[in-house]
């Protein structure tokens, strides 16, 4: 499974995630009439609000297998979007119902091909009657093998499900394709056994089961459906040199490029986006100029964030005056929104601070009793006063200054708009311009500015957009 989760090979991160798709929703037939596991090995990507029984269940396993095949220790802690391994998944099962998410250039006709079914019999599951309408982040329900019980033969291309037994070299044999290209389209170097429900990709890596206008190559969109308050990650491999551009929801996106055609952008879902289902619009230029325009449909959901109601005396109430207030929210709000096209972050984040969370990010507030007209723009930590504020990733720092509102303030420049800020500290340990290293002290835990005792307010842009800083602890950009 190592080699299945190299990143070195992009063609199988693609196969990853059409295998991700398809395996982490299915669900079983309602009837009660379960057919027998095939005893095949699933990847299954945590979404939010599940738990380990709830997916065990999904897959007919129990969660002391899917605990003992990830090394768990402590069944309740699981992550969003940590990738875990299911042995004993139902796989395959043909006419087993299981939801698809939409992911870019899928079209019915590839979502057919995949699941072995046809694009009517998916238009009518999912009642639609205009095929382009399809967004990416929809979930489809989707009976897998349909095709196969009206005798229609499964496409010689595309994914192909191994059975029990199956290898490289039988499959290759069966189809009438040279093993080693099917192997070196694999990122499999061997002709080893393959694991019941293993999927295989029987192109030679030209014929993609993504339709993808023209100029893309490839294009992943991480996670969907996009979420309020979450960070966005836009992977996108163009057929040539271009230079790229987007907007969603009336932010600009910003790509960073190398070797010409590989194009990465970070960007948020504002907290308070209506779910719904938004253009992204993305712009290329090619070097001579020519400029091609396309807009995908992506699903946002809501992030279901809590309300509360915060009582301020009134010595703190006057630092709530605009006078004071807007100068600072100007002086954050411009430093948070930078955008530097070197990284310093590489993968997961680290807590800022050891206390235990106070206050989760998204909460809708109100003060005093007034109307729920703000959020929570960050994360609180609890800690003792005067406990150490750890850096959670590599940085510079550019601005280190204590503030009305948010009290002895430092923020950290991560590089391509990632951006956090660290308020109400009691110390600030660093100054404007120090290049900072992940879990590097930056200052200690304090009750500066407005403030109701000692805490750590951890907050996160990206993009220009305030974020859910949490979710870069558990989910690994770029
Ligand atoms: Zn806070």
């Amino acid at each position: 499974m190592i080699r299945l989760l190299s990143r070195s090979v992009p063609l199988f991160t693609l196969l990853i995630a059409l295998w991700g798709s398809a395996g982490s929703r299915l669900a079983l037939a309602q009837d009660g009439s379960q057919p027998p596991p095939v005893g095949g090995m699933a990847i299954h990507v945590v979404q939010r609000d599940e738990t380990l029984f709830g997916i065990a269940m999904q897959y007919g396993t129990t969660v002391e297998a899917i605990a003992a095949a990830n090394g768990i220790s402590d069944p309740r802690y699981i992550n969003v979007g940590q990738r875990l391994l299911i042995p004993n998944a139902r796989l395959d099962v043909p006419g087993a119902p299981l939801t698809h998410r939409v992911a870019p250039g899928d079209t019915l006709r590839t979502l057919a091909a995949t699941y072995q079914t046809t694009a009517d019999r998916i238009a009518a599951a999912n009642h639609i009657t205009n095929p382009a309408r399809l967004f990416i982040g929809q979930e489809l329900t989707i009976n897998q093998g349909a095709a196969a019980e009206t005798g229609t033969a499964a496409p010689p291309r595309g994914l192909y499900r191994a059975q029990p037994g199956d290898n490289m070299l039988r499959i290759a044999l069966r189809l009438g394709v040279p093993w080693r290209a099917l192997a070196t389209a694999n990122g499999l170097a061997s002709c080893g056994p393959l694991f019941a429900g293993q999927a295989v990709w029987l192109s030679d890596g030209d014929g993609s089961l993504r339709e993808l206008p023209g100029p893309l190559a490839a294009f992943t969109i991480t996670p969907t459906p996009a979420v309020q308050g979450q960070t966005i990650a836009l992977h996108i491999t163009t057929e040539g040199p271009a230079t790229l551009a987007g907007t969603f929801v009336g932010y600009p996106i910003q790509f960073v490029t190398h070797d010409g055609n590989q194009h990465v952008a970070l960007f948020g879902v504002h907290p308070f986006t209506a779910a719904g289902v938004y253009p992204l619009a993305l712009s290329m230029t090619a070097p001579d100029g020519v400029q091609t325009h396309l807009t995908f449909s992506v699903r946002v959901d809501d992030g279901n964030y809590s309300t509360e109601m915060i009582s301020l005396d009134t010595q703190q109430q006057d630092l709530l005056t605009t006078q004071v207030t807007e100068p600072e929210w100007d002086l954050v709000a411009r430093t948070m929104s930078v955008f530097t096209a070197q990284r310093y972050f590489d993968g997961l984040m680290g807590l800022p601070s050891t206390g235990a969370i106070t206050s989760q990010f998204g909460t809708r507030r109100a003060y005093n009793g007034g109307v729920l007209s703000t959020f929570h723009s960050g994360t609180d930590l609890g800690g003792a006063p005067g406990s150490p504020v750890l850096a959670p990733a590599a940085g510079v720092v550019v601005l280190a200054e204590p503030l009305p509102v948010r009290g002895n303030a430092t923020i950290i420049d991560h590089g391509w708009g990632v951006v956090t800020g660290y308020w109400h500290q009691s110390e600030i340990g660093v100054r404007v311009g120090d290049v900072v290293s992940a879990g590097q002290v930056i200052g200690a835990v304090g009750s500066t500015g407005r403030s109701t005792g000692p805490h750590l307010h951890w907050e996160m842009w990206v993009g220009g957009v305030q974020v859910d800083p949490m979710q870069w602890v558990q989910q690994a950009f770029p």
